[in-house]
């Protein structure tokens, strides 16, 4: 059996060698290192792929967030609505903009932002909303965008997890996530559905002017060269990585499905087990399966994670502390927090290894190491 990784890019780039090298060489030969050809055609490649009418490049997925916000002309001090339990980049730039953070509960069983907590969220000083399509499963977006426009709100969706998904709206009008709300935004974090080889991330709007503003603040600020409008910041997608996204952009479908089908897998193999919750597949979206995570209840999860170790089944917990526990949101009132939800889902999740190469004779062996454990 192949050794089992969280990810496993290695045998992923393998089936796309030939391609990545030869793309990779025309990007040496053309020396072209910054705003080569690639870049904007990969762009428009994902912006067709997306739906979404601009898609901005950037050097990575915190970046778009940061730009985003940027451009959205908030004050200091405007409240951000975002979930609690999400990766910190989705937090920390709001802080970082000297916006003040507002952390709310998620859904137990979406894991995404609850629609009614960010209701009871809203003050006269909050301007934007940000989803997290966590895991992979979308949020619930079409409640989240009549929140957003019954009370005035930006909604920046932070779709680093969940690149491909789609949304069906009630009336079963479809929109891939990210090209929903007024701004999305992904990052290509080699690990990520969409990777790249180094660092990545972009920025997807319907908004013609917008648009052109992202453009700008990801580039000093300017239009014209060395004539600098607003203060911006520099961002940029190399070509390399561009080129190297092309190629895989190409094969998204497919690596999701391959995703989905290894879920299935895991599916098969828990959802009966009393003590563990498969995850909830909303009937409104497709889950794309950025990570496969369960739910365990009277189960020590440390001791499960240090048991599959010795199998050499790794496992990670996504993630440890959420938002308003952390250290460095202390001064944003963090602890003052009272979310049972985030924190219940805190001590009990755990990921299992989720990418595209991943066969039946591991899901076999990975699944049996769980279940042996929990078992006895
Ligand atoms: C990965 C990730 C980011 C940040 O992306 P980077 O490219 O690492 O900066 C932001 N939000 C979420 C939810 C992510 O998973």
């Amino acid at each position: 059996m192949r050794p089992i990784q969280m990810v496993d890019l290695k045998q992923q780039y393998l089936k796309i060698k030939g391609d990545v090298d030869a793309a990779i060489h025309n990007v040496l030969d053309s020396t072209a290192f910054i705003n080569g050809k690639p870049v904007n055609e990969f762009a428009e490649n994902l912006a067709k792929y997306l739906g979404s009418k601009h898609v901005v490049p950037c050097a990575n997925g915190t970046d778009a967030l940061q730009v985003a916000m940027m451009a959205l002309g908030l004050e200091p001090g405007d409240e951000v609505i975002t979930p609690s339990f999400t990766y910190v980049a989705t937090t920390e730039v709001v802080a970082l903009l000297r916006l003040n953070p507002v952390f709310v509960e998620v859904d137990t069983k979406t894991f995404c932002i609850d629609p009614s907590a960010i209701e009871k969220a809203i003050t006269p000083k909050t301007k934007a909303i940000v989803p997290v399509h966590l895991y992979g499963q979308a949020a619930p977006m079409e409640e989240i965008m009549q929140i957003a426009e019954k009370h005035n709100l930006f909604v920046i969706e932070d779709n680093a997890q969940a690149i491909g998904s789609e949304y069906i709206f009630s009336n079963g009008a479809k929109k891939k996530t990210g090209a929903i709300g007024l701004i999305g935004t992904t990052s290509f974090f080699p690990s990520k559905n969409l990777g790249c080889y180094g660092d990545g991330g972009a920025i997807f709007t319907n908004d013609d002017t917008l648009a052109v503003k992202l453009k700008m603040i990801a580039n000093h600020g300017q239009q014209k060269r060395y004539y600098h409008e607003m203060i911006g910041c520099n961002s940029r997608l190399d070509t390399m990585q561009a080129a190297v996204l092309d190629i895989k952009l190409k094969k998204l479908d497919d690596y999701i499905n391959a995703r989905r089908k290894a879920a299935d897998y895991y599916d098969r193999a828990f959802s009966d087990h009393p003590k563990i919750t498969v995850p909830f597949r909303a009937k409104y979206s497709r889950h794309v399966f950025h990570q496969y995570t369960l739910i365990l209840e009277n189960t020590d999860r440390g001791k499960l994670n240090e048991h599959l170790a010795t199998k050499n089944i790794p496992s990670m917990i996504y993630y440890p502390v959420p938002a308003h526990r952390q250290q460095m949101f202390a001064k944003f009132g963090g602890s003052s927090y009272n979310l049972p939800a985030t924190d219940w889902l805190t001590e009990r999740v755990i990921s299992l290894p989720m990418h595209t190469e991943l066969d039946e004779e591991q899901l076999e062996f990975i699944s049996s190491a769980v279940l042996n454990f929990i078992n006895h």
